[in-house]
């Protein structure tokens, strides 16, 4: 089954609406970093808010590199994804402080932190790599991800994220949704959809009540016309490759690299994204 919707939304089908359950992603990333609950949920949303944010673009050769540096204990968060499959986190601290939140919610704002910044960077095979950058708004990763575009691309884009970990510390639900509303929408459906986002619970509580995004679409926008136009299925996939770990061994000052074979019998390139270990002997 798909695990990605995109959606045309109202009568005048100006507004998109991506939709994705990434449980399967978010359990692989969290494996691999051996996060804990509160890391998992931070990682979770933000590898989520990135493919939306890479679905949107239409060409093949599309990339995006989405980092989250606030003040929290958590450190830098980087998620990657194109338009070939690649989607991949990293982050500086998998087991960061653990707070609830009043409603009795993992706190991700308090690890990620409030003050820092939003940075997105996008090339292709086309378009030269350009970085834009916003504050912060909360750390909470999906109001910083609406916040970035609307100042930083001025564009009407909204999302929604949410992991859900149950008792056991694993990953029981996770996925989102990005809107985006279109030139000319029609007054109207932009009330309706507007309406229903403000009415709409937390995303978690409606991968928990609903077995696939069909249902979770018709619960959330009642009524609202929709048609699908795009569905797919994606997993967690790092580019990472023989080919890249000697470019990044070659870019290492040959006599150095001699010392380190020398001491160690080897040198090891790391992959920060998969946990892959690239060994050179000479
Ligand atoms: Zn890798």
């Amino acid at each position: 089954m798909a695990n990605y919707l995109k959606v045309l939304l109202g009568n005048s089908e100006k507004i998109l609406l991506y939709i994705t359950d990434t449980k399967d992603v978010v359990k692989r990333a969290s494996k691999l970093h051996n996060t804990n609950p509160v890391a998992t949920a931070a990682i979770g949303r933000l590898i989520t808010g990135t493919k939306l944010m890479i679905l949107s673009h239409k060409e093949d050769s599309a990339r995006i590199s989405v980092s989250i540096n606030g003040n929290g204990e958590i450190g830098k968060l980087i998620a990657f994804a194109d338009n070939i499959g690649t989607l991949k986190v990293k982050l500086d601290n998998p087991n960061p402080e653990m707070k609830i939140t009043e409603n009795g919610k993992l706190d991700v704002g308090y690890a990620v932190g409030k003050e820092g910044f939003v940075s997105v960077t996008r090339d292709s095979d086309t378009i030269k790599p350009y970085t834009s950058q916003t504050k912060l708004v909360s750390g909470e990763i999906a109001e910083d991800l609406t916040y970035y575009y609307a100042d930083s691309e001025q564009q009407g884009c909204a999302f929604s994220l949410g992991v859900f970990i149950n008792a056991e510390a694993e990953v029981d639900k996770a996925g989102g949704m990005m809107l985006h509303v279109l030139p000319d929408c029609d007054e109207k459906d932009l009330d309706n959809v507007e309406n229903a986002m403000q009415n709409a619970k937390a995303f978690t509580e409606y991968l928990k009540n609903y077995n696939n995004l069909e249902d979770i679409i018709n619960a959330i926008f009642t009524n609202i016309h929709y048609k699908i136009i795009d569905s797919s299925v994606f997993e967690y996939s790092c580019d990472c490759s023989e080919w890249r770990a000697k470019r990044a061994y070659d870019s290492i000052e040959k006599s150095e690299r001699d010392q380190i074979i020398k001491e160690d019998g080897n040198l090891t390139i790391h992959c920060d994204y998969c946990g892959k270990d690239y060994v050179f002997k000479k």
